[in-house]
This record gives C-alpha cells, sequence and structure tokens, in this order.
C-alpha cells in the first residue's frame, strides 16, 4: 500500500471518459462536486464519494482538477537565453523567419545549457505541463537536469545530416557532415538508452532527427526504423519555414510531405513539427492540395506552435482544418515562454483569425490537442486524461483567483484570461511537483540568473559569429532608444 491523496469536493473535475482503450481514444467530460484520490503514481477514483483511506485530504470546493498538459515540441536547451531579443528578429528575405541568420548569434555555452532547460521547466511546471517532448542538441547534465525537474519528458536527442548557414543573409546553404549525421544519430541512441535507465522512471526516448531539409532521406529513414525498433515516438521538423520548403521542392521536385510519402516514411508513430508550409498554404501558390490528406491517410500527428510563428507573421492554415481532415493535432510551447496555457489561447486566436471564422475550432478540441490527442501521438493510453487506472498527472486551478472569476466555464476562464495565474498545484506521477503556484523541484530564481548572466556573455559575441558582423543592438534593436538621464 502506497500514500495516497484525495482532492474531496472539487467544484470542477475534467474527467476522462474511456472509449475502446486504445490511446487518446475516449473524451472529456466536467464532473461536478466530486472527489479525486490517487495513490503513489496512480488515479484511484474519479467521481463521486470516494470512500477509501487518504493520507492527505484535500478540500476541492475551490478547485478544478484537470489532467496535466502535453507539450509537444520544445528546444530548452536553446530558448530562455533568447527572451527579449528574438521577438522580433526576422529576415524579410527568408520570408521573415530568424532560424537561419538569427538564431545562432545566441546559442549558450554547452556546459551552460542545462539552466536554459531548467528555467523552461519551471515555466511549463508553472502552466500546468506534466509530459514535455524535449528536442535538443546532446549537452552535459541533460538527463540530470530533465529526472530533477520532476516533470515526465521525452528525452529527444537531436541529430542531422547537414547544417544551415548564410554568408551573406539571402542565400541559405548547407553544410554535410562526411557520414550524414550517421554518427550523431548513434549518439543520440545513447542518450535515450541513459535516459531510459535513469532510476527516476519518467524518461522515456523519442526519436528526432532535426529537420527535413537538414536531413538525408537514409538518416531519416535509419531513424524511423530505430524507433520502431524501440517502439517509440518520431518527430521530424516538416514545413517549418518557406525557405524549407524552396529548398526541398527545389531538391526533389515535390513537397516535403509527398517525397516522404513517395519514401514511405509517414505513419501513425511519426510527429511531423510545425507543419505550415504544406502544398495549401496562401504563400506558396504550389499546384496541389494533397499533404493535409496524405498525412490524414498515414495517421501522422502534428506539433502545432503558434506563438513563435505568431511573432514572424506566420500562421498554420488552419488548425480547423487540419482536425476536420483527420490529422492528430497537438500543441507545444517550442520557445519562450514555456506557456502552454499561452499557447493554446494563442492556438484558438490563430486558427479563428487565419479561416475567419469564430467557429474554426472549439476549445474542447484545443484542450484535447494539449492531452488526450498528444498522447495518442505518443502511443499512450495512460497519460493525458483523468480516470482510474492513468498515471497521476493532474492540475488544480483555483477558482477563486479573481483572474478565474465568475467561474461559468472553468476551461474557457482559464484558456482566455487566467492562464497560468490560476494553476496552483502540479503533480507528475502522483509526486507534487508545483505548491501553491510554487515551482519545488527546481530553483527557477536561480536559473534565472544564469540565463541573465548566460545572454549577458553571449551579448558581446553576436558580431564574431555574424555574417555581416553585426552587433546584437543591429540585429535586435531595443524597444525605445536610451534617453539621456
Ligand atoms: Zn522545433
Amino acid at each position: 500500500m502506497g500514500r495516497t491523496t484525495v482532492i474531496r469536493n472539487a467544484r470542477w473535475v475534467v474527467a476522462w471518459e474511456k472509449g475502446s482503450g486504445a490511446p487518446g481514444d475516449g473524451r472529456h467530460v466536467y464532473l461536478r462536486d466530486c472527489d479525486v484520490a490517487f495513490r503513489d503514481d496512480q488515479i484511484l477514483h474519479v467521481g463521486a464519494g470516494y470512500a477509501g483511506k487518504a493520507d492527505e485530504t484535500i478540500d476541492g470546493r475551490s478547485l478544478m482538477v484537470m489532467p496535466g498538459l502535453i507539450n509537444m515540441h520544445t528546444h530548452t536547451a536553446t530558448m530562455p537565453i533568447f527572451k527579449g531579443i528574438r521577438e522580433e528578429m526576422g529576415n524579410p528575405r527568408f520570408y521573415m523567419s530568424a532560424l537561419y541568420d538569427g538564431w545562432p548569434l545566441f546559442v549558450a555555452e554547452p556546459e551552460d545549457k542545462h539552466w536554459n532547460s531548467r528555467y523552461a521547466y519551471a515555466e511549463m511546471l508553472l502552466s500546468g505541463v506534466t509530459t514535455v517532448v524535449d528536442m535538443c542538441f546532446p549537452f552535459p547534465g541533460w538527463v540530470d537536469a530533465i529526472a530533477a525537474s520532476g516533470i515526465r519528458g521525452y528525452v529527444s536527442p537531436l541529430f542531422e545530416s547537414a547544417r544551415w548557414f548564410t554568408d551573406n543573409g539571402y542565400q541559405l546553404q548547407y553544410r554535410w557532415y562526411d557520414d550524414k549525421g550517421q554518427k550523431a544519430l548513434r549518439q543520440g541512441m545513447d542518450i535515450i538508452d541513459q535516459a531510459e535507465g535513469h532510476n527516476c522512471g519518467r524518461l522515456t526516448g523519442l526519436v528526432s532527427p532535426m529537420a527535413v531539409d537538414t536531413c538525408a532521406p537514409e538518416l531519416v529513414r535509419d531513424a524511423l526504423a530505430e524507433a520502431r525498433r524501440r517502439k517509440r515516438p518520431f518527430q521530424l521538423h516538416v514545413g517549418e519555414a518557406m525557405m524549407e520548403f524552396l529548398e526541398m521542392t527545389r531538391r526533389t521536385g515535390t513537397t516535403q510531405i509527398q517525397f516522404l510519402d513517395g519514401l514511405g516514411l509517414l505513419g501513425p508513430d511519426v510527429i511531423i513539427g510545425h507543419g505550415i508550409f504544406l502544398d495549401h498554404h496562401s504563400w506558396l501558390h504550389w499546384s496541389t492540395r494533397d499533404d493535409v490528406r496524405i498525412l490524414a491517410e498515414r495517421g501522422c500527428a502534428v506539433s502545432h506552435c503558434p506563438v513563435v510563428f505568431s511573432r514572424y507573421g506566420i500562421a498554420l492554415e488552419d488548425f480547423g482544418s487540419y482536425l476536420k481532415a483527420g490529422v492528430t493535432m497537438t500543441i507545444g510551447t517550442d520557445t519562450h515562454p514555456h506557456n502552454m496555457i499561452e499557447e493554446m489561447r494563442s492556438t484558438a486566436i490563430m486558427a479563428r483569425a487565419s479561416r475567419e471564422s469564430i467557429f474554426a475550432l472549439k476549445t474542447a478540441d484545443i484542450f484535447h490537442a494539449a492531452t488526450a490527442a498528444a498522447a495518442k501521438a505518443l502511443g499512450r493510453a495512460d497519460i493525458g486524461g483523468l480516470a482510474r487506472g492513468m498515471k497521476a498527472d493532474l492540475v488544480t486551478v483555483a477558482l477563486d483567483d479573481p483572474a478565474m472569476m465568475p467561474v461559468y466555464d472553468p476551461l474557457r476562464c482559464l484558456i482566455y484570461t487566467a492562464a497560468d495565474r490560476a494553476v496552483r498545484d502540479v503533480w507528475v506521477d502522483g509526486a507534487k511537483v508545483v505548491e501553491n503556484r510554487k515551482v519545488l523541484t527546481i530553483d527557477w530564481p536561480e536559473a534565472a540568473r544564469h540565463v541573465e548572466r548566460m545572454q549577458r556573455e553571449i551579448l558581446p559575441k553576436v558580431a564574431a559569429r555574424d555574417y555581416a558582423k553585426r552587433t546584437a543592438a543591429d540585429v535586435s534593436p531595443l524597444t525605445l532608444p536610451i534617453g539621456r538621464a
């Protein structure tokens, strides 16, 4: 017998009604005034009148209890240091994207990267994330950092055949590695072995070749074979940028999705990172309209990260249409802030603005995407919902927080108004990781101080890394000029 916690008389509970028992099959429903009990890492009871004993009882009368959110797309090791720099940094000659000549200027030193990750894990936990897919080029201390955070982690080491670069700011080039990334693939699998062997028991591997344009087709094929041998999910960036679309159509004569499909590299275990610039996108004027249908027919998922693209003025067109076509739609934060609830709000805004319709998608679709659909994409029937026998990954939301009130519909109040301000407590695997809005497992202020130091140290080095020797102030001018004091 383990330790049992019961949340009594929760005013609202988002409960999971299982369907066939297959991952993601079922629906979320609201329950009123009932109990949620969990023992160790498992949910024991969701419903009226829990009669068993409890070691800890929490008064739920001013709480909503909901399943933890699943963040399907992050790169924690690189993102927090960009805060205040990247939000208005783009290159119009690369169709707004700063991927190629902005991103590489602000990369932290390898031994410091774990501070970025710790900072990002804290942000996520505070917004109710209990599972994260973290795709990083391997760095020292990664597995220890994600294990110590208390989060359920998909350790997803990135590898690739080539690195993109530019030496003039308008031509995108690729520097191909001699072995086309085969060694990096093997190193990535070693990190997955290390993560899955960690005694925290919350880490799983995900096989993640970087992007369709930076990976040779053979590397993508070998990586997918490795994922299938290991029975682990697989994620690849596809349709992330206009330049990628142009490069791939130039290289292959067809769209990225049709190219991958022709090689037999799509399937229900494949998660497409972003999936924005597919053949129907209005910027492309491509002649086919097949990509979304192919994704749906192959059973693929898409990890949608609206915030980072909204900064460039780029939209996925549109979430509701992909959903209607049958694509498994999931949500990730990609960059800072690692705030899943803000990301869910942006999913609604961007989808409705793209379609010019409030009916483009429903809040229930968004919540499903951030929980059960993600569980389906990861092949997990035990996360993404609150039902007996599932993992005790759960979140309480303070209904008496003024930002939540008045509570006619708690998920709308959470997603459209209160966001992380109302997230009170978070448990992962039955262990409390956030208590009364404070992360218990990470010293977030300490991580923030390190990220600030790292940003300060990196700013003077920007000019040396830039093809045109631009300074940080050239690349990312301050919002306001500095006035005379
Ligand atoms: Zn990404």
